[in-house]
């Protein structure tokens, strides 16, 4: 979900578009005026296309307004709330820590379902204020476009509620196993693998569909499960990093022997001096025994060779102040997750304005795999 174009703020919240979006939103466009040409072949070409992409643009809005809602009990829950981005297949809350109870995991949840379904109804109350009823028609552009936007909520709604990871119902079967066994890891294994299961269940269908000559349609089927499956797969890894490191602290992983580099050195002598020498990458540029920045690979890349003799390390490095850090104390799955978001290799970890020692990515993921191996 990294290139995205940027809508603006909702309640701080950064709302990105997905570039995936925009051809999705051009196909639900076009597949509305073809609807509303074929189901009123009276209405003038403009209000077909009118009526189509309000409808579209209401759609997106309708899907902002349920991630919105994730937002809102994440909130007053107390988890951070980075983003929103809509994509090809609809929208995503990105919230930057994972529920600390069952309960929480239960109502952040279940509100998108709710939401979706609160909106499906009030389209259709609209509507019905306006003389469609159940049984006819809805007779003009604006109820053709409310009616269009309750169905279509109420099956966002529905969908939605699927009980397997990453479904919203996945997010509410685990709370409620969570609840009722007490076991937060157990709870997250029985939503992946009926996330799974469902994955499974509409790659097979849509290749049925597709071979019984649904054609696209069937093709889309298998294309959301495929999504679904990955999406499973993500969440489940997600979620045993967790539980791998429930407890463990960065400063039980760190290194404390940090390789350090002058900041006056200039870049022709930093490079074959240290760089070369030690095969390291990220180097901590100390002033009278101070931590004042950071240097790595990158830094130096941005150089050209010939200037190097004349930059020294104070020149290029990222000062103390731009620096992500992290404290001893910081939770190893937190590190790990400030690590991916901001595409980082490596997190000072400082306390009180003193620098205690490095962690990296790498180290982390051997800690895994060396955890993994002994079953802990
Ligand atoms: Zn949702």
């Amino acid at each position: 979900m990294q290139a995205q174009i940027r809508l603006g703020r909702i309640f701080g919240i950064e709302i990105g578009l997905h570039y995936s979006w925009l051809i999705i939103a051009v196909l639900i466009a076009t597949s509305l005026a073809g609807h509303f040409s074929e189901a009123y072949p009276d209405w003038a070409t403009t209000i077909i296309w009118t009526t189509a992409i309000m409808t579209a643009l209401l759609f997106f809005a309708a899907i902002i307004v349920h991630e919105l809602s994730h937002a809102a009990i994440a909130r007053l829950r107390g988890l951070p709330v980075r983003s929103i981005t809509l994509f090809a297949l609809g929208g995503v809350a990105q919230i930057g820590k994972e529920a600390a109870d069952a309960k929480t995991e239960f109502w952040m949840g279940i509100v998108g379902p709710l939401t979706s379904a609160l909106i499906g109804a009030l389209c259709l109350g609209i509507a019905w204020t306006l003389g469609w009823t159940f049984a006819g028609e809805p007779a003009t552009p604006v109820t053709a476009m409310l009616v269009w936007l309750g169905y279509i909520n109420f099956g966002l709604a529905i969908f939605n509620m699927v009980p397997g990871f990453p479904m919203d119902g996945g997010r509410v079967l685990r709370g409620v196993i969570w609840w009722i066994t007490g076991n937060a890891a157990k709870a997250t294994r029985a939503a992946a693998a009926t996330g799974q299961v469902i994955a499974y269940g509409f790659i097979f269908l849509g290749i049925f569909r597709f071979f019984g000559g649904a054609g696209f349609s069937g093709l889309w089927i298998a294309f959301i499960g495929w999504f679904l499956l990955s999406a499973a797969h993500t969440s489940t890894a997600q979620a045993e990093v967790i539980e791998t490191f429930r407890g463990v602290r960065v400063a039980d992983l760190m290194t404390r022997d940090c390789t350090q580099v002058d900041g006056n050195t200039n870049l022709q002598t930093f490079v074959h001096e240290f760089l070369l020498r030690t095969g390291r990458r990220c180097f901590l540029v100390a002033e009278k025994g101070k931590f004042t920045g950071l240097i790595t690979l990158n830094e130096v890349k941005e150089i050209p060779h010939a200037r190097w003799p004349f930059t020294t390390v104070y020149d290029v490095m990222v000062p103390l102040e731009r620096l992500r850090t992290v404290t001893p104390e910081t939770p190893v799955a937190e590190a790990l997750e400030i690590l991916g978001r901001e595409n980082i290799h490596q997190l000072p970890v400082v306390s009180n304005g003193h620098l205690e020692g490095m962690i990296s990515r790498d180290q982390i993921m051997n800690q895994l795999l060396t955890r993994a191996e002994l079953k802990m």
